[in-house]
């Protein structure tokens, strides 16, 4: 088992999840940890609460890194950064609509 990725934060704990099912697509076996702690936050430091996604099998791993890197610059290309309307919030190109007050992106 190898340690792929961790979202910087819990409000980013979405990734993990699309990731997997990225490399559930390319048939890459993983696994997604601390899963559930986030019920039990108040006794731990946020960071350890995180969803963590690892590979199964360490010769995956390149391959997996690849596919988290492509990702990420796709969503650099694809979705720049948002004003929401209706708030005013800077929101991240990967989401669609607004995590403040669930405004949908006009685009
Ligand atoms: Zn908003």
């Amino acid at each position: 088992m190898k340690h792929l990725f961790t979202p910087n934060t819990m409000s980013q704990s979405g990734e993990v999840y699309l990731l997997r099912e990225l490399l559930d697509r390319e048939e890459i076996a993983c696994t997604i940890r601390n899963e559930h702690l986030s019920i039990a936050s108040g006794e731990l430091a946020p960071q350890e609460c995180l969803p963590a996604l690892w590979i199964m099998h360490d010769a995956d791993y390149s391959r997996a890194a690849e596919l988290v890197e492509g990702w990420r610059s796709s969503l650099h290309e694809t979705r720049p950064q948002w004003v929401c309307p209706g708030c005013g919030e800077s929101i991240e190109g990967q989401f669609s609509s607004c995590w403040k007050c669930g405004r949908q992106s006009d685009e």
